[in-house]
């Protein structure tokens, strides 16, 4: 197995600018038995770790969220010696308290998704993950002690709707989502952080606001309005990068083995050996180490 390495997916624009803090720079086409990453994966050195970067979406923006290749992503970082993953993605807020340009480390989800895969086991397997905490609280904690020490404008916690897409929420459905207890919408996190606990991987969703969504009235006419939405990207783009760099320079164990989503396939296998798909098994054993 590689050294540990911690893992980046993030979108668009990033990618650019998580390697200008990365020295010792080089980047792989990795295949995987779920097809190809959607990019590239750019290695190098950050701050005091090794790090692995993917760009979610593929180069020029490729991939749309039903469309992203989630399962290659994952077990590609799994293959790389990933063991601790910090998502990046851009959300609409539905809490006034939650303002755009803020960041929030989403701690809940509530899975709208209905045409990805979401399991690296079909048809090797019954797998059935622990979900509970969905993300890694261990992780999150460590995060949110970084916010608060650098002040960082941070929520810590908050319950991420992931919905199909690529449209966005009418506005009954955007109230529906307030009163089921969502914080934030957004159309990437699912199956994402789903496949990272199959493959037993440390999961920390840090989320962009860039707007409020449509339950709240926006004043205003479209040109401003989309102006204001790139504008709140930026500055939550800027406060994550910093953020993630504050995290990547730290003297915290990101990369324990002693975490409970470290061994979350430990009593997972539920069906019989004789009945597993052997073969199928033995191509996913990446995930098991
Ligand atoms: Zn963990």
């Amino acid at each position: 197995m590689a050294e540990p390495v911690i893992g980046i997916i993030g979108g668009t624009g990033l990618g650019s600018a998580v390697r200008e803090y990365m020295t010792d720079v080089s980047s792989e086409q990795v295949d995987t038995p779920f097809g190809s990453a959607s990019d590239e994966i750019i290695l190098g050195k950050f701050g005091n770790y090794r790090a692995a970067f993917i760009n979610r979406h593929g180069s020029g923006h490729k991939y749309s969220p039903s469309r992203v290749p989630y399962a290659a992503n994952i077990y590609a970082l799994k293959k790389l010696g990933v063991r601790t993953l910090i998502s990046i993605g851009a959300v609409g807020s539905l809490r006034e308290q939650i303002q755009p340009g803020q960041l929030v480390l989403a701690d809940q989800f509530i899975d709208k998704t209905y045409s990805r895969a979401n399991t690296f086991f079909d048809g090797a397997a019954a797998v059935h993950c622990e979900f509970s905490h969905p993300t890694c609280d261990r992780l999150r904690a460590e995060f949110a002690k970084i916010t608060t020490q650098q002040k960082f404008n941070t929520h810590n916690g908050g319950c991420y709707v992931c919905m199909e897409g690529p449209q966005f929420s009418t506005r009954a459905e955007s109230l529906m989502h307030r009163s089921w207890g969502g914080d934030l919408i957004g159309m990437t996190a699912l199956p994402e952080a789903k496949l990272a606990r199959e493959a037993q991987i440390c999961y920390v969703l840090l989320c962009l606001v860039s707007d409020y969504d449509c339950w709240k009235e926006h004043s205003g006419d479209g040109e401003g309005l989309l102006a204001e939405i790139l504008a709140n990207i930026k500055q939550a783009t800027d406060n994550c990068l910093g953020l993630v760099n504050a995290v990547m320079n730290s003297q915290a164990e990101f990369l324990s083995n002693d975490c409970t989503c470290r061994k979350s396939l430990e009593k997972a296998l539920w069906t019989n050996p004789k009945q597993q798909d052997e073969e199928k098994i033995r191509k996913l054993s990446v995930l098991f180490k």
